[in-house]
This record gives C-alpha cells, sequence and structure tokens, in this order.
C-alpha cells in the first residue's frame, strides 16, 4: 500500500527532527593501513602517528573527508564518533530488513537519521519499475510506523517529543 504525499511529507519532518540531533563527522581512513576501517579526523591523525612510531619506513597519511558511498553508516574505530555517508541501494535495502525485523522507534534520532539516509540514497518511487521489492518493503514498513504512531499524523511539529 503506498504512502500519501502528505504522509510522506509528516515522515519526513518526523526523521529531519531527529536527524538534527546528532552530529556526524566526515569519514575518514588511512592510506597504506586497512582502508576498510573509518576514523573520525583528530582520531585518524592519531593513529597516522602511532603507525608511523612503530613503522617508521611505512608510508601512512590520512584520506577521506569527502561524501562516500557505504552499505552502512559507519563510526570511528577508535571512538565510536558517528560519520557521514549515503547510502548504497543494499545499505538501504538491509536498514529496511533491520527495521521490519526489529521495529522501528521514531524517539531514536540514529533511527531517524537512517530513514532519513535511506529517503536520501533510494526516493520514494521505484525508477524505470526497478526494485519493486525494497519498494513495497519501504512502505511497509512506513505503514506499521504510520500505524503505530498514529500521533505522527493530525500533529505539526515534532520537536517536543524531545524536549
Ligand atoms: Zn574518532
Amino acid at each position: 500500500m503506498k504512502i500519501t504525499n502528505t504522509e510522506r511529507i509528516k515522515l519526513e519532518e518526523m526523521f529531519l527532527a531527529g536527524a538534527m540531533l546528532i552530529s556526524e563527522e566526515p569519514e575518514h581512513w588511512i592510506s597504506g593501513y586497512d582502508e576498510g576501517l573509518s576514523f573520525c579526523y583528530p582520531c585518524a591523525l592519531k593513529k597516522v602517528e602511532e603507525l608511523r612510531d612503530s613503522d617508521p619506513d611505512g608510508e601512512y597519511f590520512v584520506d577521506g573527508g569527502w561524501g562516500t558511498d557505504g552499505d552502512d553508516t559507519p563510526s570511528c574505530e577508535t571512538c565510536g564518533q558517528r560519520l557521514d555517508n549515503t547510502l548504497t541501494q543494499g545499505g538501504c535495502t538491509e536498514e529496511i530488513r533491520h527495521y521490519l525485523m526489529y521495529g522501528f522507534d521514531p524517539f531514536c534520532p540514529y533511527s531517524c537519521d537512517d530513514m532519513l539516509k535511506v529517503l536520501g540514497s533510494s526516493g520514494w518511487e521505484p525508477i524505470d519499475g526497478e526494485n519493486e521489492s525494497y519498494f513495497s518493503d519501504l512502505y511497509k514498513l512506513c505503514r506499521i510506523i504510520l500505524n503505530e504512531h498514529f500521533w505522527i499524523m493530525p500533529n505539526n511539529d515534532f520537536r517536543h517529543m524531545w524536549n
């Protein structure tokens, strides 16, 4: 069952209100080291120093700092800071599956941010009829959220939720 435009706008407003409460830093990694590991900038600098100290012949430097695509939202290996990226289609599918399985809590800012990323990457409508099963899962999840949290619809302002 499709989600109406009004419902989409309400959901987006709610996701945005939650997402605005969390901070994200640009994603960095270290060239010459395991590039699959993500760091915030201060931790990346520190890690490069450590690597250079223990291996003076190695060539290590901080890389990244721009937007990348990922299958999930990375966090810093050292301090756990949430890092910014955009989700791949596979990443969007995983997020929707996760929330269908474990439930979605609109009061969790991280969950709201996840959904905002999902919508930012996949949008609301399939392009050329592709990924139809993904979009039917997306609508299903949104319908569940709207049914469980009926206050989302008539209310105009969700910011009080976190105050
Ligand atoms: Zn860090």
